[in-house]
């Protein structure tokens, strides 16, 4: 029996450490925060199947000056972290180009065609029903230019992802269908190929509590990983060993310095994310919608409503600024005029965000005892699932020629 070790316990660490329990490993997992709110737990909690396009392409280029002016806007850049994050920067700028715009397409498509039925497999691995609602989803748009564009272009994504429906919706229509959109609108995109997780902290605590039925799980920080006679050593903080035949890097926006201590390099920023959480919300909405024209979606879960997104790009120990979920919750009032102006809590989360959008998924050039797990931006909990099930056909293993997209070869 092989021991590995992940460093990690979001949901792609928790992902992964199922599906190497499933193939019979032991596992140990490392987590310095097991009770803490990571990306893992505040995020939309929307599986978004459709979402095959990169954040960096020429479109993205074009609105970015304008969003840029405005600091509560749908991106926001905290002025005094870009000489760290300018190397990111530049390289986002590369990633817009045509061609590897297509090339992440391609690659986000690939994992997007089996994500839904990873999902299903992992939570029969874990006895779990219920934790996902067939909602379909919203986009509202300010005009009806803007909803046509948009209309076409995920009619041509769900053509390439197959099987399900998009429907182009008036304004009338829209809030038959979600009667608290009584605000100013044009119309509305209905996608029904997104689907809504149960609240995503208490998805990832069931993942966590039969990992820790099965596995072990190790409070500590994790300072550098090394090669040792016996396997792959790992320490920690409080400068104990731990020794495994074999490691997963799966730290989230914190895997760039343990990627560095293997001798190898990564582009990997955090997109910071904000939102407000509303328990018992006096408003209900009948399925997430999307303010896509402002950068946010509204997610409603049982007995709550969750209203963020945006992206700030910043170091992630830099402050949070609040504000900008505040003013989400602004701009969500012009269309749903009952959303609560008192009541919600604010949280701020760190998307561990690769400039192509495309995850590390893959072992180490060097040592296949290594791999990597991490950089899924936006698409974490989506990808979660299928990532786990290529982390343990790599380690059986089992070569597949589409992952050399997700290699940490083209960073290096
Ligand atoms: C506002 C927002 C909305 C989102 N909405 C969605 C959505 O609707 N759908 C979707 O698919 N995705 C969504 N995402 C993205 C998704 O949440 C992330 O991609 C995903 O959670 C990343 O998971 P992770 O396990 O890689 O990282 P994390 O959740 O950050 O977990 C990493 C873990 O590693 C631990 N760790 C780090 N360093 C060390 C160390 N040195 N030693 C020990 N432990 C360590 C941390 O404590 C943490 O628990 C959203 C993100 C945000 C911010």
């Amino acid at each position: 029996m092989t021991h590995i070790g992940i460093v990690g316990g979001g949901i792609i660490g928790c992902a992964t450490a199922l599906h190497l329990l499933d193939r019979g490993h032991q596992v140990t997992i490392i987590e310095r925060d097991a009770g803490g709110l990571p990306a893992s737990v505040g995020n939309a909690g929307i599986l978004a199947i459709p979402e095959i396009d990169p954040i960096a392409r020429p479109g993205m280029l074009l609105s970015a000056p304008r969003w840029l002016l405005d600091p509560l806007g749908p991106l926001a850049l905290r002025w005094g972290d870009v000489p760290s994050l300018l190397p990111w920067l530049l390289r986002l700028l590369v990633a817009s180009r045509p061609a590897q715009v297509e090339r992440s397409r391609r690659a986000l498509t690939f994992l997007m065609k089996t994500a839904t039925a990873d999902h299903a497999a992992m939570a029969q691995m874990i006895a779990i029903t219920g934790h996902l609602r067939q909602t379909g989803a919203l986009s509202i748009f300010d005009t009806e230019a803007a909803r046509d564009k948009a209309f076409a272009h995920e009619v041509d994504n769900a053509r390439i992802l197959g099987g399900y429906d998009v429907e182009k919706l008036d304004a009338a229509e829209t809030r038959r269908r979600v009667p608290a959109l009584a605000g100013e609108f044009a119309g509305a995109v209905y996608n029904a190929g997104y689907q809504t997780f149960e609240y995503p902290l208490t998805f990832l605590r069931r993942l966590q509590a039969t990992i820790r039925e099965r596995a072990s799980f190790i409070d500590a920080a994790v300072t550098s990983l090394a090669w040792s006679d016996e396997g792959i050593s790992v320490r920690t903080e409080a400068q104990n060993t731990h020794v495994f035949d074999k490691v997963v890097v799966a730290a989230g926006i914190w895997s760039k310095p343990l990627v560095e201590r293997v001798g190898l390099h990564v582009q990997l920023e955090t997109e910071r994310g904000y939102n407000t959480t509303f328990v018992n919300p006096s408003v209900t909405l009948e399925m997430p919608v999307f303010f896509s024209e402002h950068g946010f979606v509204a997610t409603p879960f049982e007995n709550m409503l969750r209203v963020g997104g945006a992206v700030e790009l910043a170091r992630p120990e830099t402050a949070a600024n609040y504000a900008r979920a505040s003013a989400m919750r602004k701009k969500m009032r012009r269309y749903v005029p009952d959303l609560p102006d008192e009541g919600g809590t604010e949280w701020m989360g760190r998307r561990p965000s690769t400039p192509d959008s495309v995850p590390v998924i893959g072992l180490h050039p060097g040592d296949p005892r290594i791999a990597f797990a991490f950089g899924h931006g936006h698409l974490g909990l989506t990808l979660a699932a299928t990532t786990g099930r290529h982390i343990a056909d790599l380690f059986a293993g089992e070569t597949n020629p589409e992952l050399d997209a997700f290699s940490i070869r083209r960073f290096q």
